[in-house]
């Protein structure tokens, strides 16, 4: 790793799409390690009560762990609850317990609801390069504090029949927040995933996404691998449970391509060239 230039300020990176099973936790988790590895520090927050990217992240997240449920409805510091990743220097994880699922509710009569994630991200005082934010698969308050947090949003795009179908709703939440809240927040960057070059659906769901986001959409797509799929039942990103695999290299890829775009840099496969 090393090699990459560094944001002035930290990135928070909200990784969002209310449908399931696209490639969020996976994209954040992996992401996030392949950020690590090229040299920056990396906070993950998990915010899906399911736990997944803390359980990718080998970190213990049993109900008795302090986590961002604590976080969010007890005003803990984030500081108390984030945890190093084995493995991979530079990257920490702040994890989801099942608490969280009552979350969505409890948050409602609290007041600043929409803004308790800024707030403790404002108040962690470790320097980061990058916060990678997983959301859950609705676009309830946990999303909505995750969108108030952040200023870019990364959407993963499965690259399958109705790929782009409910994004209208999630576009519109982003303007919502925007023009509310977070006059900042923007969609930075789309992420195909789980791309099978042999189909021809793929290609033509590829073709429909960058002629839908144009520039926003990485050159990078993450290949369907088996081995992606693998990690997270041994608690590690595909990046340390096999590095030298399509999948690892597609996300260190894709982190490049951030990294790059983050500086002003364009990227153009293996040349990068500055932006006029
Ligand atoms: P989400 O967080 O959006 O619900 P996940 O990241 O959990 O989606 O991915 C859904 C499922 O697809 C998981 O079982 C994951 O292991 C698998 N998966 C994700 N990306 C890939 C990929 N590139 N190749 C193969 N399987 C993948
Ligand atoms: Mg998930």
């Amino acid at each position: 790793g090393g090699g990459l230039p560094r944001p002035e300020q930290t990135r928070v990176i909200v990784v969002a799409n209310q449908k399931g099973g696209v490639g969020k936790t996976t994209t954040t988790v992996n992401l996030a390690a392949s950020l690590a590895l090229h040299g920056s520090r990396v906070l993950v927050i998990d915010l899906d009560p399911q736990g997944n990217a803390s359980t990718a992240l080998g970190i213990d997240h049993h109900a008795e762990v302090p986590s961002v449920y604590d976080v969010l409805v007890d005003s803990k510091p984030l500081a108390d609850i984030v945890q190093p990743v084995q493995d991979v220097e530079g990257l920490f994880c702040a994890p989801a317990t099942i608490d969280l699922a009552g979350a969505e509710i409890e948050l409602v009569s609290l007041v600043a609801r929409e803004s308790r994630l800024q707030r403790a991200i404002q108040a962690y005082e470790q320097p980061l390069d990058y916060i990678l934010i997983d959301c859950p698969p609705s676009l309830g308050l946990l999303t909505v504090n995750a969108l108030v947090a952040g200023a870019e949003v990364l959407i993963p795009i499965q690259c399958e029949y109705y790929a782009l179908e409910g994004l209208g709703q999630l576009l519109r939440n982003v303007d919502l927040v925007r023009g509310h809240l977070n006059p900042r927040l923007h969609v930075s960057t789309i992420l195909l995933t789980m791309y099978d070059g042999r189909t021809r659906l793929a290609s033509q769901v590829a073709d429909e996404v960058r002629s839908h986001f144009g520039s926003e959409v990485l050159r990078t797509s993450i290949p369907r691998s088996v081995r992606i799929s693998e990690a997270p039942s041994y608690g590690q990103t595909v990046l340390t449970y096999d590095p030298s695999s399509s999948g690892s290299l597609s996300y260190l890829e894709a982190a490049r391509e951030i990294a790059l775009r983050g500086v002003g840099v364009r990227y153009d496969g293996r040349h990068a060239h500055a932006l006029p």
